[in-house]
C-alpha cells in the first residue's frame, strides 16, 4: 500500500507539480501583484492527491483536544466550492457525522441552500482549500455563529500567510504554509522592479 501521509516537502512537490501553486509574477483581478498564484482544484482533481492532502490535514485537526474529544459527533463544513473535496476527505479520515457546504449569495455573503442549515449546538469544523484574506471564512464563521452552531476549529490545506488571521480564539490548522508577497499595485511591487511585466490571472 502506498504511504498515505506526505511530509511537507512532498505536499509542496504535489502542489507545484500540478500547478496548484505557481511561482512567478502575477496580476490579480483586484490589481494586486503577487509572487504566487494558487489554484488548488488543479491538485484536488486527482482523487489520490485530494485524499492524501485531506488525511494530512485531518491529522492536524485531531490534535485539537476539543475536536478529538467530540468525534464523530461533528459536521465538516466547506467554506467554498474548493473546500468541498477537502470536506469529504476530512470527513472520511475523521469519521465525522455530516458534510455540509455553503455558497456565495447575491450580497457576497456565505449562505446555505434553502432548508440546509446548522442546528443550534451543532459541532462544526470549517474547512477550505486555501485561506487568502480570510473574508470567506469570516463570513462562514458569522453564519454558523448566528445559527447557534459551535465552531471547534478551522482547517485549510494552504495558508499563504497574507493576512493576519484572527477568528476569536478558534484554532486554525493549515497543512502547509507558503509565505507569499502581495503588493497593492505596480508602484510598490518589488517584482516589477526586477522582472518587468506580470502575467494577468483570474480567480
Ligand atoms: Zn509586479
Amino acid at each position: 500500500m502506498t504511504e498515505i501521509l506526505m511530509n511537507q516537502e512532498e505536499v509542496l512537490g504535489v502542489l507545484f507539480e500540478t500547478g496548484a501553486i505557481r511561482k512567478g509574477h502575477f496580476k490579480l483581478p483586484t490589481g494586486e501583484h503577487t509572487n504566487h498564484f494558487f489554484q488548488l482544484p488543479l491538485a484536488l482533481r486527482y482523487f489520490n492527491y485530494a485524499r492524501r492532502l485531506s488525511v494530512g490535514l485531518s491529522r492536524l485537526l485531531r490534535t485539537v483536544p476539543q475536536i478529538s474529544s467530540l468525534l464523530p459527533n461533528v459536521s465538516i463544513v466547506g467554506a467554498s466550492s474548493g473546500g468541498i473535496p477537502v470536506a469529504y476527505g476530512i470527513r472520511e479520515a475523521l469519521q465525522a457525522d455530516q458534510i455540509m457546504w455553503v455558497e456565495k449569495g447575491e450580497d457576497g455573503n456565505t449562505r446555505f441552500r434553502q432548508f440546509d442549515e446548522v442546528a443550534p449546538g451543532e459541532n462544526c469544523i470549517l474547512v477550505d482549500d486555501i485561506i487568502l484574506t480570510g473574508k470567506t471564512m469570516k463570513s462562514l464563521v458569522n453564519l454558523i455563529t448566528k445559527s447557534g452552531g459551535k465552531i471547534l476549529g478551522i482547517g485549510v490545506l494552504v495558508n499563504p500567510c497574507i493576512a493576519k488571521l484572527n477568528f476569536e480564539g478558534i484554532p486554525i490548522m493549515s497543512l502547509v504554509e507558503v509565505p507569499t508577497h502581495h503588493f497593492s499595485d505596480e508602484k510598490i511591487c518589488a517584482i516589477c522592479k526586477e522582472n518587468g511585466k506580470p502575467m494577468q490571472v483570474g480567480w
